[in-house]
Parts: C-alpha cells; structure tokens; sequence
C-alpha cells in the first residue's frame, strides 16, 4: 500500500498533476503545486461539486468570502480558544509530534496484536469460528482490548480535564517511545493552535492579530443576513463555498491528504430549529450518491459515524474514502445546531434571526453543513483511477481511468504519420471540437507510444486521422479502458464525444 502511494506521487509529477512545492528549494513540507493537468483536473472537480450544490438546487447560493475575517470571527467561533492539537517533542531526536497521534499509534499497535490472534485462531478452527465468541473468551485479547480501553477513556479524561501532565505520564507509562530516534525523553504536552496568526499593516497591538481561515465555514456564517436578504431565501437554505483553509498541522503527511494549505468545498444548510434531524440525515444521503455517482467504486466508501462530538455539533459523520493509505476521512457531514449564530450574535451584538410565519417568532436558524476537501477529492479520484496493467501481448501500461467528466483531457487529436496531409485533416477536426472539449493534438512519436501516454494522462479517447480519413472522412475513436477502436463518420464526431465525455 505504501508502495502504492510511491507510486502514485510520482505519476502525480511525472506526468504534470501534482508537484512539490517550490521544488527547486527542495520543497516545503505539507504544500504542494498543481501543474497543467492537476489544475484542471481541480477545476472540473469543483465544478462537478458547484453545480450539483448550485445549479440543481433552487435553494442553495454560492459565494465566495475573503480568506482574511476581522479577528473577533475566531474569538466566536471558538477556534482561538479550542482549536489546538496536543504536542510532544522528543528531546533527543527534536522531533515533535502530536501526543494525540502517538497514542492512537500506540493503541494501534496492541490492536493490531489481537488482529493477528483472531487471524491465527480463524485458520486453526476454519468455518466453526466465531469470532465474537472468541474475543470475548480468549484471555490475552480481554487483557489487551482492557489496555487499550483504559489508555482511550485516561487520554479522553486528561484532555477533558485539560490535565496535559497526565497526557505525558501516560506516554511515559506506556513506554511509548520516538517513531525516528526510540527514545522515551519526551517534553511537557502543550497546547498548540493550529491557525495561522498574521498582522495587519496599519494597526498596532492585539487588534492587529489576524488569522488566516483556517475554515470556510464562518465566511458563510458572516454573510448568513446579507444572502438571506438579498437573494430572497426562505428558510430552508442553503449557501455553497469554495475556497482556500489553512491549518498548521503537526503530523502533515501523506501526499494531498493532509496540508497546510487546502482548499475546502463547503455549505452551510440553513434549517428550522427542529428540523435538523431530518435535514442532517437528508445531506448524509445526497452526498453519499453524489460521490457513489461519480463511478470511484461504491465498495471505497463509508459511513463513520463520530460518537465524541465537536463543541458545536450534535450529531457528525464522515464519508471515509479508501485511500492508498485506508479508509479515512474526505468528507464531513455535521449537524452544528444554532451554535456559530449565535457566537456571532453575541460577539457582533447584531441579529443573525429569520422571522418563522409558522411559530410568529424570530428564530436562529440551525445548520446542517458538507464539508469536503477538494484535495482529498482530488486524492481520492487519481488513487482510485491509478492502474498499472499487464496486456495480454506481455506489455504494460500505466492508466488513469478517470471519470472522463473529471478527466483534463477528454480528446487527444492524433495524426497517424507526420505527412500526407493527414496533421492538417487533424488540426481540422481540432478546430471543430476545441470550443465545446478539452483536446490535446499531438503528432510526435509512434501512434502506440502516443496512445500510452494519453492513458497515462488519463485522456479517455484518441481521434485517430489516418490515410482512409482522406478518402471517406472516418476516423477512429480509440477508448482508453477498453483500448477499442471504432470507426466513425467526422460529420457525427460532435454529438458521438459529447455523448461520452459530458455527465
Ligand atoms: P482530520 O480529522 O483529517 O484532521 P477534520 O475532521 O479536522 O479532518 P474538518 O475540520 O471536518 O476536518 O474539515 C472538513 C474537510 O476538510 C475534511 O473532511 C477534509 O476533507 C478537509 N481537510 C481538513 N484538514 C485538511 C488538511 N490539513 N489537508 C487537506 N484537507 C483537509
């Protein structure tokens, strides 16, 4: 799996998708440049994302807010007080880590030695085996699932109680020792924010102190009054956003999955108090079908639903997607109550209310809120599409069976050879199409080593012009997955690739 992923980054730059950033200065940690194909590849994710969000419902609006917020949006939201991750570092190797991580590993790791007595007792005892029955039966695995339950409610209770003392003896007890060095010389815990803090230029003291967001969310809270207004929205609805977060993460790995900088595709469902339940449990269901819509392979994903809630929720689940990594998280999907309202009610003294025919009351609207990470999305579709492939004539290619609505490239114009007018009879089909498609012409190399690295950019189909073109205006349409060829009349191209590219 890891190998996997290897393999995965390095296609990602190979063939333009994704690069480190500022490479050439050996990169920086956790931020990461889409190059000519990543870019597109984002833009046609974001629209597929805005429009079934925007275009197909009447009641949702989009917007776009500043990444900047006036400070006292943070002191509201809670994210000055509470938005921290718990770190440790590791006095010998300096490394800091997150104590939350390192013992969620740790935990792990115990689990993983219960997995391997369930797994060695199934061979033993084949079909007869119960496993339920033997977890609870089986002396060492009571022993160890005890340990671990008493390690999670210890950490939980620490962390409650803000007891950060006792996060560390923990890790010191449970010998839990440095991933780079082994050593056990570890710092106190303390508390770390993740926002970024900057200051703005002309004003001094606290009141300079700004943040960059580090979610969109609140930029739709602000604006909550000014939609409702001037769009004339009942309630419920709903506002839509994309744009930019930033987090300054501790454990920042693996590849797009986790960076400092990202880009968030959120909306905010404004509902009756009340409602919420059945609103939540509306979203859950429209964003699974959207992401199962899309063809990733519906096995790759799951519900997991949060038992330990945010301060601001009363009910949250995530989407988990099957990463090269596992399953982990790409979307949320929370039920925020009247939670953000209110905080701005309070800290902005004006009323964030709607005023409710049905009760004759003003009312702060409860929220129901999708958040997913456009790069995880991103991650998501290039890992999934990722195929190395043996061919039947002992060859191998490397594919990118994109979504052809996602792809970048949906038609690649190729000329068979370089001469006989066959490159003008394409640049002629390339100006037929190059309005309404994304086409890429290209007449360098042998048509087999052409056709393989469309496959390797994830083009679904090849317009092939060869010498019957010229004699009865056919041309052949390869299709990337299948790696047939069809012959078709130019004169149909238009409708025949709008058909296949277009969802
Ligand atoms: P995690 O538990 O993985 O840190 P989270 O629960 O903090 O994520 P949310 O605050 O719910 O995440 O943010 C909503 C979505 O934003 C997530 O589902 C994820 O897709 C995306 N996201 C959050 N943090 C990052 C990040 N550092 N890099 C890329 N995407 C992110």
């Amino acid at each position: 799996q890891e190998d996997l992923l290897k393999n995965i980054i390095s296609h990602a730059k190979e063939y333009g998708y994704v690069f480190p950033s500022s490479e050439i200065y050996d990169g920086l940690s956790a931020t990461y440049d889409y190059g000519q194909y990543g870019s597109e590849l984002k833009n046609n994710i974001k629209k597929y994302w805005w429009d079934s969000m925007v275009r197909l419902n009447e009641n949702i609006v989009g917007i776009d807010a500043a990444i900047f917020m006036h400070p006292k949006t943070w002191k509201a939201s809670g994210h000055v007080d509470a938005f921290n991750d718990p770190l440790i570092d590791n006095k010998d190797s300096k490394k800091r880590y997150r104590a939350d991580v390192l013992i969620e590993e740790h935990v792990e790791k115990i689990n993983q030695k219960i997995q391997k007595d369930v797994d060695k007792a199934a061979k033993r005892f084949g079909d007869s085996f119960d496993e339920a029955q033997f977890r609870s039966t089986n002396g060492r695995i009571i022993e160890r699932q005890a340990k671990i339950d008493a390690i999670n409610a210890r950490f939980k209770k620490a962390m409650d109680d803000e007891n950060l003392a006792d996060v560390k003896t923990l890790i010191e007890e449970e010998g839990i020792t440095c991933p780079v060095s082994g050593s056990k010389n570890w710092t106190e815990v303390r508390q770390f924010n993740l926002m970024f803090k900057t200051e703005l230029g002309s004003v001094s003291g606290d009141a300079a102190d700004i943040y960059l967001r580090p979610e969109t969310a609140q930029g739709i809270f602000v604006n909550f009054l000014n939609v409702f207004k001037t769009g004339r929205m009942k309630i419920p609805f709903g506002i839509a956003q994309i744009g930019k977060a930033f987090r300054n993460e501790i454990v920042a790995r693996q590849f797009i999955f986790r960076m400092r900088e990202f880009e968030q595709m959120e909306m905010q469902f404004f509902v009756k108090p009340g409602t919420e339940m059945e609103w939540y449990e509306h979203w859950k269901n429209q964003r699974i079908k959207w992401h199962k819509s899309l063809g990733l392979g519906e096995e790759n994903y799951r519900f997991h639903d949060h038992l330990k809630l945010a301060h601001y929720a009363n009910a949250a689940a995530d989407i988990e997607f099957n990463f090269p990594m596992g399953f982990k998280e790409l979307e949320g999907i929370h039920s925020r109550t009247d939670f953000d309202l209110k905080q701005h009610e309070e800290y902005s003294g004006k009323k964030l209310r709607y005023f409710d025919n049905e009760d004759n009351e003003s009312l702060v609207p409860y929220v129901v809120e999708t958040s997913i990470g456009l790069d995880r999305m991103f991650l998501a579709v290039l890992s999934s599409a990722f195929k190395e492939e043996k061919l039947e004539d002992g060859s191998s290619r490397t594919v990118l069976a994109l979504p052809p609505a996602l792809a970048p490239v949906k038609v690649a114009i190729l000329p068979l050879v370089k001469k006989d007018g066959l490159p003008e009879k394409a640049r002629e089909i390339f100006d037929l199409l190059k309005l309404d498609f994304a086409l890429q012409y290209d007449e360098k190399d042998a048509i087999g080593k052409r056709y393989r690295r469309q496959d390797a950019i994830g083009t679904p189909y090849c317009i092939t012009v060869d010498h019957d073109t010229l004699e009865n205006n056919t041309v052949t349409i390869r299709e990337r997955d299948s790696m047939t060829q069809e012959r078709v009349e130019i004169s149909k191209l238009w409708d025949i690739v709008d058909g296949k590219v277009n969802m």
